[in-house]
């Protein structure tokens, strides 16, 4: 890890402006330049670079709850 996620500042889902529209807590890419959403498995802020799998029904879900080797990456090559 790089640094301490942002949203290890507060309570899960209770986000604020600093996790928000602060870097990503993950790559450090400027979340009000890039799409960004809560990662369904850790409540974190994660960046669209950052999402390892993204559900439209259940949200991003970053690499770090990525499991590798769990089957092929269902993921729009847009
Ligand atoms: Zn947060
Ligand atoms: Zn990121
Ligand atoms: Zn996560």
């Amino acid at each position: 890890m790089l640094r301490e996620h942002p949203c290890h500042r507060h309570p899960p889902g209770q986000h604020t402006d600093t996790c928000l529209t602060g870097p990503c807590g993950f790559c450090g890419t400027t979340l009000q330049a890039i799409a960004s959403g809560e990662c369904r498995s850790c409540l974190r802020i994660v960046c669209e670079a950052c999402d390892g799998g993204y559900d439209p029904d259940r949200g991003p879900i970053c690499h770090p709850c990525t499991q590798p080797g769990t089957g092929p990456r269902a993921r729009p090559a847009t």
